[in-house]
């Protein structure tokens, strides 16, 4: 058996397109505002990786520098700023934050609303509360729409995540359970990593360790979602030995091309449903 390769950048593509067509239609230019603080290289790509995947849909990027060196009071006023300008439609805050800014609190500043990431604990807890006003994450919708792309049903799946972060596993439990999937998450102090994983319909990796899940980790057909991102020998790679887990899984995302083009497209959605929400009429 040879699993079916999750093409997250042909599903992003698509759903990139959509939302082309959509703005050009209405003619507006909504506008996201990227707050970066200090200059991590790996954050500065991200942000130009953003920036043009806004611009190539007809949206308007904003990047606000803000030095390491700053204080909490400016990045506070900041964002107060970003919050009560009408023109912004999106916030985000680029993480991680240098070690002396409480990424917790910061984040809490930014009007729900306006806040794309979905990071806030309003958004979070509207998530967890199933609202359908909670702005969801864009990594763990991400993977919602590409499980959803490739499997009929995921009523009563078994899903086991590795991973309990704010920003990925656990508003993908929440996002999981909301889809009546029975979930499982795990983390660095779970006890017999493998025979849970082995227990999963849906295996989702999000732990940062390069290729950890095995073959044998996998239940004959399952489906394999690899959030991880790693850097070895100067190639990324994945949470999951790709060449190993493909023989034996029906599905799996590969990296990259899985879940990251999927994680930008939906930054992009929560944009525009923002600008939305703000311009009833549109
Ligand atoms: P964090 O470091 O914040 O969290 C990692 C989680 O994995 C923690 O809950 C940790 O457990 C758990 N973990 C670490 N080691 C193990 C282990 N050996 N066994 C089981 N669980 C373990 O990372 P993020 O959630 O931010 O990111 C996870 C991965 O996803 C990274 O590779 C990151 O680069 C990637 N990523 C990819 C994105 C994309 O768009 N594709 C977007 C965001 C992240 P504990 O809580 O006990 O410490």
């Amino acid at each position: 058996m040879t699993a079916v390769i999750m093409n997250g950048k042909e599903v992003a593509m698509n759903i990139r397109k959509v939302l082309a067509e959509e703005i050009a239609a209405t003619g507006v230019s909504p506008l996201l505002a990227i707050v970066q603080v200090g200059d991590n290289p790996a954050s500065q790509i991200y942000v130009r990786n953003k920036h043009k995947a806004a611009a190539e849909i007809g949206m308007k990027c904003r990047i606000c520098y803000v030095p390491e060196t700053d204080d909490e009071e400016n990045l506070r006023n900041l964002l107060l700023d970003l919050n009560d300008n009408d023109d912004v439609n999106g916030i985000i805050v680029q993480l991680p934050l240098p070690q002396n800014f409480d990424e917790l609190k910061i984040l809490s500043w930014i009007k729900y609303i306006k806040d794309v990431d979905g990071f806030s604990p309003t958004n979070a807890g509207l998530l967890q509360m199933n609202s359908p006003e909670a702005v969801v994450a864009a990594t763990p919708q991400g993977v919602l729409a590409l499980l959803k792309h490739y499997l009929s049903d995921l009523r009563g799946k078994h899903a086991v995540i590795i991973g309990r972060s704010n920003i990925v596993g656990r508003p993908l439990a929440d996002l999981l359970l909301n889809q009546d999937c029975t979930v499982t998450v795990t983390h660095s102090k779970t006890v017999n990593l493998p025979d849970i994983c082995r227990q999963a319909d849906i295996l989702i990796a999000a732990c940062g360790c390069p290729k950890m899940v095995k073959a044998d980790w996998v239940k004959k057909g399952a489906c394999v979602v690899d959030v991880g991102i790693n850097r070895v020998d100067g190639h990324l790679v994945g949470d999951v030995d790709f060449d190993e887990v493909k023989e034996v899984a029906s599905y799996i995302s590969p990296v990259p091309g899985g879940v990251g083009p999927m994680t930008v497209a939906m930054l992009l959605k929560n944009t525009w449903n923002a600008y939305k929400k703000q311009h009833p009429l549109v």
